[in-house]
């Protein structure tokens, strides 16, 4: 490909960034046979010491500041588009990393050329036609999944054919699904799966015919969409819906137009949204249009894709965070959905939110940003508040349905005190499974934290500065705030109604099950949390085991809230609504809420109407009040003003900077002298600083931690100042070349 850039008189040098958290980027030579073909963008192969590495030349030069550069060893064909190089730019100096590593996240992960191979071709076809137009809901299903009980990975790829509409790709199968072939060629050879020479998908015929006519607020969501499509400047959109209420309805057909238009759309969609039930509708409105990219995907395939979109060949780009670097052809549209999720932000360097990159990509590429959520967070909220976000709302559910039925239990009441399991829940358990449904159990919990909390009345032990709950450290029997070190002792009866009934949380799900195996001897029950899903597949496994109706119970964390859709689901207990609502994060309230709404959603979703029972010694808060009227916008504006009044998000920006060392003593002065600089240099900013204080794990690995908090009207500035400081403290004092710096603006946990 030719980049458009290319300049006439051939420069002799070329700066090229490097994948190193190194700063600056590096001058090498253009080799004659190289001349005229290089540019700013161009991916190249550079000798650095005894490596090679890949990097990208950021600018041109006439000269070269010394006098032994290095050729340029190879010109890759791939090609960073301009855009793309400035959000990378932005990235490195928001987030607080080096061009180089900014780069990295932009680049599809392997750099590697995939290997030529003969590509699978073919498009597979469920062969019973019954099966394909009843999907899951038949008979024909029921036999097939009784056929193929043994057969668990050919049942989960039967099923998800059927929710892709009875058909998919062979390569889509095998590359995007992360099946093997034997597994199609086992449905094959049982004769319940075709393969066919490929009809080419229309691209046309898919929207039409499915949903007809548009509720008004879908309409009314759409125009605006349109609109500000239309106008080519950078519309940000929120879109505020009840699940069900036909949000992905509207983003699909937004993409259509701006497809009929010429140009090219990025949808976002949470890590864990990636099953097949989420992109299959992508799937069969785009067909061949599409590409989803997929976490499962690997790096030489991902690459091939990424080269596809940069040619053009794919308009519709669907994928987790890493998606919005897609070099989509003439984009217009980005859609972020659920846009609240946490798997937005990523935990590694460059620490980016997906959702900001999103407006920032929209603001300089002019483009149209739909957010989308049941449950908004609170920063785009406000901006919706303050107007900056136009805001669309669809109230209720396509076709009235009702939302589940949210049911309160008081755990302080006499009889369920102490319990894991309330009578309350129990009964409906029984009552449950004894109709042959089944039931999903959640645990509300987050990391390891553990709290101290009342038996009789509920009320948390909080710390006196930060409203977040004081976290126990068995060590010295200490009570302790982790974001702004705060500490006392544990107390030896409640200090709202003096009872002596003092409980430490921490169920674990562990506990649970051996509860729940007592209970129900004879009832399967799956556990997932992440000891039960560590390895790539085993979150998937144990959703497919669900679904295949064998298992009465799930039971689990936060990732059974998420994802599959299991329509025999017909109650949903929240075992310990507490947990995750005492966690000391300022953004608990929120996160529960959104977390109780998504679990809920799990509920009764094929037609009956499903019933929820949550467990908890707090019912009068806020988020329980709200939760069970399904008043979301209520919560918030209560939650905003608390916001609001501790200066928190989205009233004010943080940056986290956790720093550990091997030796406490040594991280602790270093710490104390970094945050009284800070404090220096800030002082006039309206900026506060917190801490030194240690995080909720203050080892790990046998290296200590400990973290600031900077709070405030944060600027570009303040943020290079406080790096400074560190910088200038790690060089001038003995000894500090073993700390580590963890780096996080806009944090998202506090871990
Ligand atoms: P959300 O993304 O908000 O959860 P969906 O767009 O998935 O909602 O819509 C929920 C269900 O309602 C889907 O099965 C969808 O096909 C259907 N649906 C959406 N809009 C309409 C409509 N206007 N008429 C009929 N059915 C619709
Ligand atoms: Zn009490
Ligand atoms: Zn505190």
């Amino acid at each position: 490909m030719t980049p458009e850039n290319l300049i006439a008189l051939a420069p002799r040098f070329a700066r090229v960034v490097l994948p190193l958290p190194i700063e600056q980027a590096f001058t090498y030579e253009i080799p004659e046979t190289m001349q005229g073909r290089i540019a700013v963008g161009c991916r190249v192969e550079v000798p650095f010491g005894k490596r090679s590495l890949s990097g990208i030349v950021v600018e041109l030069a006439e000269k070269a500041d010394y006098a032994r550069t290095k050729p340029i060893s190879e010109l890759h064909e791939t090609f960073v588009p301009t855009p793309l190089l400035e959000l990378a730019t932005w990235i490195a100096s928001y987030y607080g990393c080096s061009c180089g590593e900014a780069l990295q996240s932009v680049l599809p992960p392997s750099l590697r050329r995939a290997k030529i191979r003969a590509r699978p071709t073919g498009m597979a076809r469920v062969a019973d036609v019954t099966l394909r137009r009843a999907g899951e809901s038949s008979d024909e299903y029921a036999t097939v999944q009784k056929k193929l009980s043994r057969a668990k990975r050919q049942l989960a790829l039967l099923t998800e054919l059927l929710s892709a509409g009875g058909e998919a790709l062979v390569p889509v199968i095998l590359e995007e699904w992360g099946y093997d072939r034997e597994i199609l060629d086992g449905l094959v050879t049982r004769g319940m799966v075709t393969i066919e020479a490929i009809e080419r998908i229309s691209p046309l015929d898919a929207l039409e015919g499915r949903v007809e006519v548009l509720t008004a607020e879908q309409n009314d969501a759409l125009s605006r969409v349109g609109d500000a499509l239309a106008s080519r400047v950078f519309s940000p959109i929120l879109i505020h819906g009840v699940t069900g209420s036909g949000k992905t309805e509207v983003y699909l057909r937004a993409a259509r137009r701006v497809l009929d238009d010429g140009g090219g759309v990025i949808v976002l969609v949470p890590e864990i949204g990636l099953l097949p039930q989420a992109t299959a509708r992508y799937r069969r409105a785009f067909g061949d249009q599409v590409a989803i990219i997929h976490s499962r995907l690997t790096g030489p395939d991902r690459f091939d894709i990424w080269e596809r979109i940069e040619r053009g060949e794919h308009r519709v780009v669907v994928g987790p965070r890493s998606a919005v670097f897609s070099p989509v052809k003439d984009l217009r549209l980005i859609i972020v959905d659920e846009e609240q999720d946490e798997s937005y932000k990523q935990d590694d360097k460059p620490r980016y939110h997906a959702r900001s990159v999103s407006l920032v990509r929209g603001r300089d590429e002019n483009l149209t940003v739909l957010l989308g959520s049941a449950t908004p967070s609170a920063e785009s909220l406000r901006h919706a508040a303050e107007k900056k976000y136009a805001l669309a709302t669809l109230p209720g559910r396509v076709g009235g349905g009702a939302l589940p039925e949210i049911e309160l239990v008081d755990m302080r009441e006499e009889h369920s005190r102490g319990q894991i399991f309330s009578p309350r829940l129990l009964e409906r358990l029984e009552k449950t499974l004894g109709d042959g449904h089944q039931a999903i159990l959640f645990l509300n919990k987050r990391g390891h934290a553990r709290y101290v909390q009342c038996n009789a009345c509920g009320n948390v032990v909080m710390c006196k500065n930060c409203d977040v709950s004081l976290t126990f450290h068995r060590v010295g029997d200490r009570l302790k705030c982790h974001l702004c070190g705060y500490e006392r002792a544990s107390p030896q009866s409640c200090e709202a109604c003096k009872s002596r009934q003092l409980h430490y949380t921490g169920v674990g799900t562990q506990r649970v099950e051996l509860e729940l195996k007592a209970l129900f001897p004879d009832t399967g029950v799956l556990r997932m949390d992440a000891d039960t899903t560590s390895g790539k597949e085993g979150h998937r496994h144990i959703l497919e085991e669900f679904s295949t109706g064998q298992y009465p119970i799930l039971l689990g964390t936060q990732m059974v809230a998420k994802g599959h859709h299991f329509p025999n689901v017909n109650l949903v207990g929240v075992v310990s609504a507490e947990e995750g609502l005492n966690f000391p994060d300022f953004r608990s309230a929120e996160r529960t809420f959104q977390q109780l709404t998504q679990v809920a959603g799990r509920s009764g979703r094929a037609g009956t109407l499903g019933g929820v029972v949550i467990q908890t010694y707090s019912p009068e808060h806020a988020v329980f009040r709200h939760l069970v009227a399904h008043d979301y916008d209520g919560f918030m504006r209560e939650e905003l003003e608390t916001r609001r009044e501790l200066n928190y998000p989205p009233f004010a920006r943080l940056v986290l900077a956790c720093c550990s060392a091997p030796d406490a003593g040594a991280l602790n002065a270093f710490m104390e002298s970094w945050a009284s600089a800070a404090r220096q240099l800030l002082a006039r900013r309206n900026v506060a600083v917190l801490g030194p204080a240690p995080p909720l794990v203050p080892r790990v690995k046998n290296r200590y931690r400990e973290q600031i908090l900077l709070k405030g009207a944060i600027n570009q500035g303040d943020k290079d100042a406080v790096m400074a400081a560190y910088n200038d403290l790690k060089a001038r004092g003995r000894g500090r070349s073993a700390i580590e710096l963890r780096w996080d603006v806009d944090p998202e946990t506090f871990l």
